[in-house]
């Protein structure tokens, strides 16, 4: 879309030179004065966070160029700005401004890993470019149109050193490869090649206002819309949107790694229940709020019967997969309110909020009776595991889950001593 609408633009510059060879003169020349220009403003306002000086630098000299550029515009003949001056001005300062833009594209190079001194640039632009002018202005400059006879040799030879410059900066630049992004550097070499066919082109007319002056002011025209797109779209923008969409990549992994690490610091990973860390601290504070507003609660201690003896007989990985079996059915029966923890290696602790001895009674019945239900299938056949648990409600005379823990503990040693796969108060 944008190369239709350009192309749009270019037809309708054509079409304008029929009509008034000066306005498209004018307008291509503020064309490209804009693109210098934003080249720079684009390329200021990045400097913090470019890499390299490569396209500051380029962007200040864009900017000088603009300025002779300017000058150029407004000393072309017809404009009447330069009373007193003839078509040789518009020549001179054509050739001033391309001399400072080839010179700069050869020695830009330099900054690819070198730091830039702004302001020395600055000055030693200003100081050249104001001397230069001067020269002109005064007459001191070599002259390049003479009226009626067309091209002096100084300017012709001039343009073919341009070339030549802008020829060794592209061999510059492919030698300088792995410091660009290809598509930057495919634009750049674009624009350049570009470029020199425009001087190739000035290096022919013989009126100002002839077709290949035409056909160098298009050259310049495309040249300089490709530097746009390789400076400011594709080495200062594209890279600051890749930046901040990996920075936002790299945030949400940060945040989604952030999650998953507080989920490991409080949970168990072969069963996701509660680890023996953080129970506590959850179990604590329902003892804590249960007292102070007299609700009932209740804790059971649960332990796996005989297990040490289903791992001696049908493996670790089975004994590991009825552990998770085991948390299942706990999972299952239990409400979203209760606590589950699992507390040692087949042990599970679990808090009953709002939940009497008698209610907490039956949940551990129905508990012995899921756990004891559940088969696993294995390479022996099926197994399964009981489970002997201990009952206990909080006693408010002290409220703290030490004492309720250790009671429900005393319940499951009478409910091992019993004979286990059962249910023991205490
Ligand atoms: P009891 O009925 O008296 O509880 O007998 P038991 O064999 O279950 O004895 P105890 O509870 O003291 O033994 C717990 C066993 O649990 C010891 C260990 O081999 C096993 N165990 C502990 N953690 C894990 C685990 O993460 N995976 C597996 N597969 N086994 C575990
Ligand atoms: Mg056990």
């Amino acid at each position: 879309m944008p190369f239709l609408s350009y192309g749009l633009v270019l037809f309708g510059l054509y079409l304008t030179s029929h009509y008034d060879y000066l306005l498209f003169h004018s307008l291509t020349e503020i064309f490209s004065i804009v693109v210098g220009c934003s080249i720079f403003i684009v390329a200021w306002n990045s400097r913090q966070r470019l890499d390299n000086d490569f396209f500051l630098f380029l962007g200040i000299a864009f900017l000088f160029v603009s300025c002779i550029d300017l000058a150029h515009t407004l000393a072309y003949k017809g404009m009447g700005v330069f009373p007193g001056y003839d078509a040789n001005l518009p020549t001179q300062l054509w050739i001033a401004a391309r001399y400072c833009q080839s010179l700069s594209l050869l020695v830009s190079p330099l900054f690819l890993r070198r730091r830039l001194n702004t302001y020395l640039v600055f000055a030693v632009y200003t100081v050249v470019i104001a001397g230069v002018l001067a020269a002109i202005f005064a007459n001191v400059f070599p002259a390049c149109f003479l009226e009626g006879v067309g091209l002096t040799p100084f300017k012709k030879i001039s343009e073919y050193i341009i070339s030549v410059m802008f020829l060794a900066s592209i061999a510059l630049l492919l030698r300088k490869r792995t410091a660009f992004d290809p598509n930057v550097l495919q634009w750049l070499v674009a624009s350049l090649t570009l470029t020199i066919g425009a001087e190739v082109a000035f290096t022919f007319y013989v009126s100002v206002y002839g077709l290949s002056n035409l056909v160098g002011h298009f050259f310049k025209l495309i040249a300089f819309y490709f530097l746009y797109i390789a400076i400011v779209e594709m080495g200062l923008e594209k890279p600051q949107r890749v930046l901040l969409k990996n920075l936002k990549q790299n945030e949400k992994a940060l945040q989604k790694a952030l999650k998953d690490v507080q989920w490991l610091a409080i949970t168990d990973p072969l069963t996701g229940l509660y680890n023996q860390r953080h129970f506590p601290k959850v179990a604590e504070t329902e003892v804590q709020r249960t007292c102070r507003y007299g609700h009932p609660l209740s804790a059971i201690m649960l332990d796996i019967d005989h297990f040490k003896r289903v791992n001696d007989t049908y493996g670790h990985t089975v004994g590991d997969h009825l552990l998770q079996g085991v948390a299942e059915s706990l999972r299952q029966e239990l409400r979203g309110v209760d606590v589950i923890g699992r507390y040692g290696g087949d042990e599970f602790a679990i808090m009953l909020p709002e939940s009497d001895l008698a209610v907490a009674k039956k949940v551990a019945g129905r508990l012995r009776e899921a756990i004891a239900l559940r088969k696993l299938n294995t390479a022996k056949g099926p197994v399964a595991v009981t489970a002997s648990l201990g009952v206990t409600s909080v006693d408010c005379e002290n409220p703290t889950l030490e004492d309720l823990l250790s009671r429900a503990d005393k319940a499951l040693y009478v409910a091992k001593r019993r004979g286990r796969n059962r249910v023991c108060t205490g």
